[in-house]
C-alpha cells in the first residue's frame, strides 16, 4: 500500500481548500445545471445561457447551454484588454536558447490574431470551414488556433512530427480545404520539414486543398504552389476583424486521438461546454493566480495542448509558455533552464519525459535553481511511484504539490485530479472526481462495483467538456463509448478505487493481464520493474501461455550506462516478486534499446503485444508510431532469446 503524501502548505491565496472541495463537489452532483451555469459566468457571453446540460448517452446526445451565444477567441483575448492589456499572454522559448524568443502581452496577442484571421479570411476561409493546422511550437500555431475560433471555422490540428501519410489521412477525414504551416520546424536542432511534407501530403489522393497558408519561420527554401501556396506575412492586414458570434454548440474543433489503441478517431468538441470546462478546470487544478507564470510542455497537436497551453490559460487570463524545443537539447537540463529563465512557477508535463529525465541522473536538474516552482502536473500516462517520488523530491524539492491529472482528448480536460491546495496526494493515484464527475467502477458484464475495488472505468453523467461525436461518423462515437455499457460513458481505462476514493488508472482494459485468474494491471509490474535500480523503462503485456492462460511478457530499458545479461534477467524477476509476489513474476524479460511510443510518447503496447504473440503480420495501424523502424528490432529480439 502506497502511502499518502502529506500536502505541501503554504500561505499563499487559493481557489479551494478541502471544505470548499467538498461542498463544491455535492453541488455540482446534486445540482448540476445550477453550478455550471455558475461556472459558465467565467466566460463572457453574447447570450448568457439559460440552459445547462440536455444530454442522454442512450442514444448518445450531449448539449450544454444550448440556448447561450459566444465566442472563445473573444474569451481568451479581446475581452482581457481591457483589464490586462499589458499582462503578458505568451512567452515563447525557442529551440535554440541562444535565438531571442518573444513576449507578447495579451493587447499584442490580439494584434497577432487580428493579422492572422485577416490572413485566413483572404485565403477563403469562412465560419464552418475545417481547418488543419501544421505547426510547429510557434505563437502563430496559438494565433492560427485563436484565429479559426474567431472566424467560427473548425481547426483540426495535426502534430508536426506526423509523417505526409498521416497528415493527408487527416485532410481527408473532416474534408479539410485549408491548411495552415510553416516553412520548417526546429525541434532539438533538428529541421522538420513542414511545408515539404505539406506538398507530399497534397499529392496522395483524396487530400487536396483550396489554399495553404505558409508562416516564415527558419526562413528555409521553400517551393510554393501558385495559386494555393500564400505567405502569410503576404495576406495579413491590421484591419478590423470582429468575432463571429457562435452557438454554444457550434463545432470549435476536431482533434484526431494519439491512436495508442486502433485508428485514430476525430473527436468534435464544441464551444460553450468545452470553453465554461477548460477555463474552469485550469483555474481550480492549477489553482492560477494573477501574475504567476505556467508552462506545459505538451504540443498543440495534442488535446493537452489545445486545453491547457491556449483555452484554458488564456481565458483565464494567464500567462502561457510556449515551447518550441525538446527536454534534452541541448542537453537534459533544459527544462530547468527555461524554468529559471523565465521564472516559471506552475509546471506541466507528462510521465515521459520525467523518465527520460530522471534517467539521466539528478545532477541536470539540481545543477539549476529552480526555486520558482510551485505546482507540478503530470498527464497522459499512470505515473509510476519511482516516477513521482523522483518528480516530487527532486525537481520539486518536496515542497511542490502534485497534480496527477487523469483525463483523455474525449473529455475535454481534467476529470480526476487531487487539487493543490485541497488535498494529499498518493503518488501513483490521480485522486478525486473533478466537479461534476461521478467515476463508476463496473465489472465485464456491467455490474456496478462499490467500495474498494478493482474495475471498468465508467462515468454515468455528462460534463460541459465531453466530446459530442466521432467527426463524420456518430455511430462509432456510439460504438466506441457508450456501447460496451448500456447508458454509461466506457473511457476504456481499467481502474483500481482505494478506501479513501482515491481513484488508481492500471491502464487500459485491454493491458489488463489475467494470469492463472488472477486479475493484473500491467501498470503496477511496470512500477516494480521500473523501482530497481538499473530500469529506466518498462512496458508489461500478456502473451498465451499453456498453464497459466496468459503468461507475463516484460519489455525493459536500461538506463544510460547499463547493460542486459542473464544475471541481471534474474535478478529482475526476483525483484519483481518480492515487490508484487509470486504471481506477478515475469515469464519473460526482452531487453530493448526503446520502446515503440505514439508520437505523444504513450507506449504503444498493443503492438508489443503482438510481438509477445509472435503474430508479426497483423500490426495494425503504424501510421502513429515515432519510431516505426524500432518494430523491427524489437522482431529480431524476441527471435533471438
Ligand atoms: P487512442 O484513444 O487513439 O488510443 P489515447 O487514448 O492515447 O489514444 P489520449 O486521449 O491522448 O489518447 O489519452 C487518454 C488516455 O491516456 C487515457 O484514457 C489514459 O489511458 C491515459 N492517461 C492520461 N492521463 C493519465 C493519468 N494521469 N494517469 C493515467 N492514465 C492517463
Ligand atoms: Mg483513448
Amino acid at each position: 500500500m502506497i502511502q499518502a503524501v502529506e500536502r505541501p502548505k503554504s500561505d499563499r491565496a487559493t481557489h479551494c481548500v478541502a471544505e470548499q472541495y467538498e461542498e463544491l463537489y455535492a453541488r455540482s452532483i446534486n445540482d448540476p445545471n445550477g453550478f455550471w451555469l455558475d461556472q459558465a459566468q467565467r466566460l463572457d457571453w453574447h447570450t448568457a445561457p439559460t440552459k445547462g446540460g440536455d444530454w442522454s448517452f442512450d442514444p448518445a446526445k450531449i448539449e450544454w447551454f444550448a440556448d447561450g451565444a459566444l465566442n472563445l477567441c473573444h474569451n481568451a483575448v479581446d475581452r482581457h484588454l481591457e483589464t490586462r492589456g499589458n499582462d503578458t499572454a505568451i512567452i515563447f522559448e525557442p529551440d535554440d536558447p541562444e535565438t531571442p524568443g518573444r513576449t507578447l502581452t495579451y493587447r499584442e496577442l490580439h494584434g497577432e490574431v487580428i493579422r492572422m484571421a485577416n490572413a485566413l479570411k483572404a485565403l477563403g476561409v469562412t465560419k464552418g470551414d475545417r481547418v488543419t493546422l501544421y505547426m510547429p511550437m510557434i505563437v502563430e500555431g496559438v494565433t492560427a488556433m485563436l484565429a479559426c475560433a474567431r472566424l467560427g471555422a473548425i481547426h483540426s490540428v495535426v502534430f508536426g512530427g506526423f509523417s505526409p501519410e498521416a497528415l493527408a489521412g487527416r485532410i481527408e477525414d473532416c474534408g479539410s480545404r485549408f491548411v495552415i504551416t510553416a516553412d520548417t520546424g526546429l525541434r532539438g536542432a533538428k529541421v522538420v520539414p513542414l511545408k515539404a511534407n505539406v506538398d507530399a501530403a497534397l499529392r496522395i489522393e483524396g487530400a487536396d486543398v483550396d489554399g495553404v497558408l505558409v508562416v516564415k519561420h527558419t526562413g528555409a527554401n521553400v517551393s510554393m504552389t501558385d495559386g494555393r501556396d500564400q505567405w502569410f506575412d503576404d495576406l495579413a492586414s491590421d484591419e478590423d476583424c470582429p468575432c463571429e458570434v457562435m452557438a454554444a454548440e457550434d463545432p470549435l474543433f476536431i482533434l484526431y486521438t494519439s491512436g495508442s489503441t486502433g485508428k485514430p478517431k476525430g473527436v468534435l468538441h464544441t464551444t460553450g461546454g468545452y470553453g465554461v470546462w477548460t477555463a474552469t478546470t485550469f483555474n481550480y487544478v492549477f489553482d492560477y493566480q494573477p501574475g504567476e507564470v505556467y508552462w506545459c510542455t505538451a504540443d498543440i497537436g495534442w488535446v493537452t495542448g489545445h486545453s491547457y497551453i491556449v483555452y484554458g490559460p488564456l481565458m483565464n487570463g494567464a500567462t502561457s509558455l510556449v515551447f518550441e524545443g525538446v527536454p534534452n537539447y541541448p542537453d537534459h537540463g533544459r527544462f530547468w533552464d527555461v524554468v529559471d529563465k523565465h521564472q516559471v512557477n506552475i509546471l506541466y508535463t507528462a510521465p515521459t519525459a520525467i523518465r527520460a529525465l530522471m534517467r539521466e541522473g539528478d545532477e541536470f536538474v539540481t545543477s539549476r535553481d529552480r526555486s520558482s516552482l510551485r505546482l507540478l502536473g503530470s498527464v497522459g500516462e499512470p505515473i509510476n511511484p519511482e516516477a513521482w517520488r523522483w518528480y516530487f523530491d527532486v525537481v520539486g524539492e518536496g515542497r511542490c504539490p502534485i497534480v496527477d491529472t487523469w483525463w483523455q482528448t474525449e473529455t475535454g480536460g481534467v476529470m480526476i485530479t487531487t487539487l493543490p491546495a485541497a488535498h494529499d496526494m498518493k503518488p501513483g493515484s490521480a485522486g478525486l472526481p473533478f466537479f461534476g464527475i461521478q467515476p463508476q467502477l463496473v465489472d465485464n458484464d456491467g455490474g456496478v462495483l462499490e467500495g474498494a475495488i478493482d474495475g471498468n472505468l465508467c462515468i454515468t453523467a455528462s460534463w460541459p467538456g465531453q466530446a459530442r461525436s466521432v467527426y463524420g461518423d456518430h455511430e462509432r462515437f456510439e460504438q466506441t463509448y457508450f456501447s460496451t455499457y448500456k447508458g454509461k460513458y466506457f473511457t476504456g481505462d481499467g481502474c483500481k478505487r482505494d478506501e479513501d476514493g482515491y481513484y488508481w488508472i492500471t491502464g487500459r482494459v485491454d493491458d489488463v493481464i489475467n494470469v492463472s485468474g488472477h486479475r493484473m494491471g500491467t501498470a503496477e509490474v511496470e512500477s516494480a520493474l521500473v523501482l530497481h535500480d538499473k530500469v529506466a523503462e518498462a512496458a508489461v503485456v500478456g502473451y498465451p501461455h499453456d498453464i497459466k492462460g496468459q503468461g507475463i511478457y516484460c519489455y525493459v530499458t536500461l538506463n544510460a550506462g547499463e547493460e542486459g545479461s542473464d544475471e541481471l534477467y534474474k535478478e529482475l524477476r526476483t525483484h519483481v516478486r518480492k515487490e508484487i509476489g509470486p504471481i506477478a513474476s515475469p515469464d519473460y524479460i526482452q531487453f530493448t534499446d526503446g520502446l515503440p511510443k505514439t508520437r505523444s510518447g504513450k507506449i504503444m503496447r498493443r503492438i508489443l503485444r503482438k510481438v509477445a504473440e509472435n503474430d508479426y503480420g497483423s500490426l495494425g495501424d503504424t501510421s502513429t508510431l515515432a519510431d516505426p523502424s524500432l518494430v523491427e528490432r524489437l522482431i529480431d529480439g524476441r527471435q533471438n532469446r
